[in-house]
């Protein structure tokens, strides 16, 4: 993996963090690491020299050898650590498609329809459609660094419109 400088943080933009340094890109399939990211596994690139750029994790001790980092604002999976080594989510990083898996890890913990997504029908787009997601106001942190940020955390105490 190259040493350019990549980028990323949570959804909210409360953690940023800077790699300068990566080594291998996985996906984890093991059940922890699905319940980690709510997803089919864990997308993770080993950082061998990075920076917390803005705030900073919080932890779930997951095991009694690894603790995994995430937003507290927002929940955003951002780490696995273990050994002394940290992992950072390869999706939280602002450009994913530059960093990526190149190893399958726990492969017989898959579940079995996630290797049939791509497969799936794409649901037809239609004009009410684009017209309602152009009316969106997004509050996710643009995929790039910011001077200034206002991580809207508040909209996590008020109803869901
Ligand atoms: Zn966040």
């Amino acid at each position: 993996m190259s040493d350019q400088a990549h980028t990323g943080g949570c959804q909210c933009g409360a953690v940023r963090f800077r790699v300068t340094k990566l080594g291998r890109g996985s996906i984890c399939f093991c059940r922890m690491c699905q319940k980690a990211t709510a997803g089919l596994g864990g997308l993770l690139i080993t950082a061998e020299e990075f920076a917390w750029t803005r705030g900073a994790p919080k932890y779930f001790v997951s095991s009694d050898v690894a603790r995994r980092g995430f937003c507290g604002d927002c929940g955003t999976p951002l780490t696995f650590e273990s050994g002394g080594a940290v992992d950072l989510s390869i999706v939280a990083f602002d450009r994913p498609a530059d960093v990526p898996p190149t190893i399958q890890l726990a492969a017989e913990a898959r579940i079995p329809w996630g290797d049939h997504l791509n497969a799936l029908p794409p649901r037809p787009e239609s004009p009410a459609m684009a017209e309602r997601y152009a009316r969106v106001v997004s509050y996710q942190h643009p995929d790039h660094d910011t001077d200034a940020w206002e991580a809207r955390t508040r909209a996590a105490t008020e109803p869901h419109q």
